[in-house]
């Protein structure tokens, strides 16, 4: 298929808004006789006029070809091979060109569930005594049994460049070579530049930007879309869906981000697909749903799932509780979260995931946790038995990283220290526990909210806070056993 090219003067995206690493790669690829292009939300974002957050570049170029081209390069993941290219400040991402490769079925575990294992932890926290309770500064984290490492996948990993030869590797799957113990050695079907924009989710996230002639390559219609300010599935929208869920909510994220319509094919499939939600990776739904919390639109895109229902498939217990139960102060606190999100987006500041969890879900456990002191439950259990329920019907479809989870625990529980600065040792203390900074964040905020002016004591606490010593290094607990190898 022809594409459509617009060459440099009929476009605005200039190599002045282009990273300067990421024009070091591309020339040195298109030095070496490969193709160099840029792909993706960059090319999306130039094109509108917005500064992409990253810059990721297209090759026909092998990860093993792409290594030899720079020392500062390593290759990563082990089901898709890609080869960052890492500078100062800054990591270019250098992917070969991918043909469509249908949905990977998802690791046993990478859905597995912490629920079980973090109501046991909490059930400890609950039987403390009154003596462990009045000990304000006291962290759960320590007493928690230790936390599965992550990001295995994506640790270096040398790959031999070609499928070995011998007998021992097996074609178990046309798309995937495994050797004889099952394990994939290599996932990766390398297409042409026309398959890897084909493959992509929307067609405003699949032009190519071309460094040997500065044009803009484009199979799937995108720059009109772009013109014409639509997000537009690649394909058939319910297939699409159906293939990867996630993808739903990446179209409520563009639309909402960066103002544009989503098309109304489109839209529709969104509310015939929602279900298929249920069946999104736990791990990649954390990391979608974090990207809410930095788009900057964070108010227009709950409103959004909300509109969609999307709100109640990947929130099963949150949902009726916003729509049912939530006062309308809670409801405020919300959208003020929400905004404030978005404030700090603007002002260039990224918030921790665990204070931007904190934020979504305080409303919830505290609604939660009010039921439960109703119930005769002490401010203490009541805290801890809300966060272990929530944590329960989150956990059915977003799997938080326990060290997440812990410290929206700690950041919480710690709100009431902020009040009681009688004893020296316990601020010393409390100044220096490594959620300390997020907890005074989300103090603040709270104060703001409730239109509360406590200047004196915040300042007494910053104080404290900026002559501490060293924050104590976070908990860092030793692996349980070891991660299972497909
Ligand atoms: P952002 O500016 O938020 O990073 P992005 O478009 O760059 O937006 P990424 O998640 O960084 O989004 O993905 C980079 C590119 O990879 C996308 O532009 C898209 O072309 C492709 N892509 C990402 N996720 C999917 C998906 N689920 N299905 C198909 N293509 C995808
Ligand atoms: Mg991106």
């Amino acid at each position: 298929m022809e594409p459509t090219i617009l060459e440099r003067s009929e476009h605005p995206v200039s190599r002045k808004h282009i990273s300067e690493n990421a024009l070091r790669v591309l020339y040195r690829l298109n030095e070496r006789g490969y193709k160099a292009y840029l792909a993706g939300g960059c090319v999306r974002d130039l094109l509108l006029g917005r500064e992409p957050k990253d810059f990721d570049v297209a090759t026909d170029a092998t990860p093993q070809q792409v290594k030899r081209c720079f020392r500062n390069c390593r290759l990563i993941g082990r089901r898709f091979r890609l080869a960052h290219v890492i500078f100062n400040d800054e990591v270019i991402e250098v992917a070969t060109f991918r043909a469509p490769t249908p949905v990977e079925e998802e690791p046993d575990d990478e859905n597995e569930r912490p629920g079980d294992e973090e109501m046991d932890n909490h059930e400890d926290v609950g039987n403390e005594t009154p003596e462990d309770e009045s000990d304000e500064t006291d962290s759960v984290v320590e007493e928690l049994p230790p936390e599965e490492e992550e990001g295995d996948e994506d640790a270096p990993v040398e790959i031999p460049e070609e499928a070995p030869k011998s007998n021992t590797a097996v074609k178990a799957h046309p798309d995937r070579v495994v050797d004889e113990s099952g394990v994939v050695i290599r996932d990766n079907v390398f297409g042409s530049p026309e398959e890897d924009a084909f493959r992509r989710d929307f067609t405003i996230n699949a032009l190519f930007y071309n460094i040997d002639d500065f044009s803009i390559i484009d199979y799937v219609g995108g720059l009109v879309d772009v013109e014409k300010r639509i997000v537009r599935a690649i394909g058939d929208p319910d297939q699409r869906y159906q293939e990867d869920p996630v993808r739903m909510i990446r179209a409520l994220r563009f639309a909402s981000t960066l103002h544009l319509d989503i098309e109304d094919e489109c839209y529709q499939a969104i509310l015939r697909q929602r279900e298929q939600m249920t069946h999104a990776s736990h791990a990649r739904m954390f990391e979608e749903i974090l990207k809410f919390f930095n788009c900057g639109a964070m108010c227009a895109a709950f409103n959004k799932w909300e509109e969609t229902g999307l709100l109640d498939v990947m929130f099963p217990g949150l949902a009726p509780w916003w729509r049912e139960k939530a006062t309308e102060d809670q409801k405020h606190w919300q959208y003020m979260a929400f905004e404030q999100m978005d404030k700090w987006k603007k002002l260039g500041i990224k918030a921790s995931p665990e204070l931007s969890y904190s934020f979504f879900l305080a409303p919830f456990i505290f609604g939660t946790r009010d039921e439960l002191l109703d119930q005769g439950q002490s401010p203490h259990d009541a805290l801890v038995h809300a966060c272990q329920q929530v944590q329960q019907v989150l956990a059915e479809r977003i799997l938080i990283p326990k060290r997440v989870l812990f410290k929206i625990y700690d950041i919480l529980k710690s709100q009431r220290n902020f009040e009681n600065r009688r004893n020296a040792k316990q601020i010393q203390a409390f100044v220096r526990r490594h959620y300390f900074r997020d907890a005074l964040v989300f103090y603040k905020f709270d104060l703001f909210v409730k239109g509360e002016n406590r200047n004196k004591l915040l300042a007494a606490w910053q104080r404290d806070f900026e002559l501490a010593p060293e924050p104590e290094p976070e908990p860092r607990r030793p692996r349980r056993r070891p991660r299972r190898r497909r």
